[in-house]
């Protein structure tokens, strides 16, 4: 399938988009991880969502506590292609991605190459690294992929969200283009219950952070 025949986002309102992710990580994600953090892992999930009818593929959370390299993106993907594509009736590129938190240097890489052109996601870098205390993310994307530079570079400019492969968003992003004020409102709210319950589950997941073998934990 070319890029061109990808149905685009601009099919949906940004309420209708915003219903749908808020759905999926209430319904689908958080228990996933919910019961991740009760073994160790991270609180970090994804999600793959139909573009024709945004109805779920599948949800997948992070589980490091098996193997470092199981992020909740790179484990949806894996679980994506693990389902026959008969079964699914939809490759990558009929799909929008949906992952909680802004994707890292190797998630980003994965979802170039498992064929992933629509991409949301709720927590940035900087809520990573400030809210979640995981700044991963950012340093490898600095030390690694840039050359040393004694002024910072601004997180969202790490990488191009805009390129080649895949165009990501901020769900946040979605809420600012919501022109009914009633309905924004009511996507505030759920955003902001959402984000509460992260908080708790990163709470839990430093209370045990160290005790799995999670090199960056
Ligand atoms: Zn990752």
């Amino acid at each position: 399938m070319s890029p061109t025949s990808v149905i685009h986002p601009t099919v949906y309102t940004p309420s209708a988009l915003l219903q749908a992710f808020l759905n999926v990580l209430t319904e689908a994600i958080i228990p996933l991880t919910a019961k991740g953090v009760s073994l160790g892992s991270k609180v970090f999930g994804a999600a793959v969502l139909r573009a024709s009818d945004l109805s779920l593929v599948i949800a997948a959370t992070n589980d490091e506590a098996t193997c470092p390299l199981w992020h909740g993106e790179v484990n949806c993907i894996r679980r994506f292609y693990e389902i026959p594509k008969e079964k699914r009736g939809v490759g990558a590129e009929e799909c929008i991605f949906l992952s909680t938190h802004e994707p890292c240097a190797m998630c980003l890489s994965s979802l170039a190459w498992s064929g992933f052109r629509q991409i949301y996601f709720l927590f940035s870098y900087d809520d990573t690294r400030d809210v979640f205390a995981i700044p991963h993310d950012i340093d490898i994307l600095t030390s690694v992929f840039h050359p040393p530079s004694s002024s910072p570079i601004p997180s969202d400019r790490l990488y191009n969200r805009q390129n080649k492969f895949f165009n990501i968003y901020s769900i946040e992003g979605l809420v600012d283009q919501v022109g009914d004020d009633a309905v924004k409102q009511d996507m505030l709210v759920r955003i902001a219950n959402v984000k509460k319950v992260y908080n708790g589950l990163a709470e839990k997941y430093s209370e045990r952070k160290g005790e799995k073998e999670i090199p960056l934990a």
